[in-house]
């Protein structure tokens, strides 16, 4: 317990001296509002296992099974709200202390919470829109799931034929580039770097931490698991981000 009082102050102290802070937020930080993270143990994606971009394109099975696994996702992503992490972090907005946030969710979870949009720079997308596989326009994700759920099995897009689906990205799908420069940007003009919720095990994510830490920029770590760049980190601290946030934002 004494260890993680040093480790709170310790935190406590960079963040209240840092002016241009950027967060790059996982799993972890909305599983406390009631999404499962997809990788832990027992997870859904252990049960139905992950659709990939080229199967969703090539298998009318694969597209069948990610609608499956969509169906049971939408109304938990629907019925989330914003914790007590994701309200610190816009409490540093509001202190014109945060350059901006990363996300690798795609819940919108971010910006219910209060953010300015431009703030938030989801590198997976987003579920709160549907996308067009090939033209890229976006509709709505609530006519969508209707149209699925009455039946309607490849739907596709009505300017261009396409398959649609959520406006996420799969696994072989690329991050949008515009969101990967912006993120990459922020991450080097950064002078405090907050992990919050992620493993950093999923790439390109897990490279920004780096462009901060090459430039001898202090980094905060606060993930359940320990991650790969604990030993790198200022500060790690195994404990949840809601509980943990709050008290970095407004000294411990
Ligand atoms: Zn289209």
């Amino acid at each position: 317990m004494f260890m993680l009082q040093e480790q709170l102050y310790d935190a406590a102290e960079l963040v209240q001296h840092a002016r241009h802070i950027v967060a790059l937020t996982g799993a972890g930080i909305s599983t406390e509002s009631g999404i499962p993270d997809f990788r832990s143990p027992g997870s859904i994606w252990q049960q139905h296992p992950p659709v990939n971009y080229r199967d969703f394109l090539h298998k009318p099975e694969a597209r069948q099974s990610y609608w499956a696994i969509r169906h049971s996702l939408t109304k938990r992503v629907m019925e989330a709200r914003p914790n007590a992490a994701h309200q610190a972090l816009v409490e540093l907005e509001h202190r014109q202390r945060l350059l901006g946030v990363i996300t690798q969710n795609f819940d919108g979870l971010h910006q219910d919470a209060g953010h300015a949009p431009e703030r938030v720079i989801e590198l997976h997308g987003t579920s709160r829109f549907a996308a067009c596989t090939l033209c890229g326009a976006h509709s709505s994700m609530s006519d969508l799931q209707q149209r699925i759920d009455a039946g309607e099995v490849d739907p596709r897009c009505s300017l261009c034929e396409g398959f649609l689906k959520a406006a996420t990205i799969l696994f072989g799908q690329r991050v949008p580039e515009t969101e990967l420069a912006r993120a990459k940007e922020i991450s080097e003009a950064c002078d405090l770097f907050l992990v919050i919720g992620s493993s950093l095990k999923v790439t390109p994510a897990s490279t920004l931490p780096r462009l901060a830490l090459k430039r001898n920029v202090p980094l905060i770590i606060v993930n359940l698991q320990p991650t790969t760049l604990d030993t790198y980190a200022d500060v790690a601290i195994h404990e949840k981000a809601g509980v943990i946030l709050p008290r970095l934002v407004n000294g411990q």
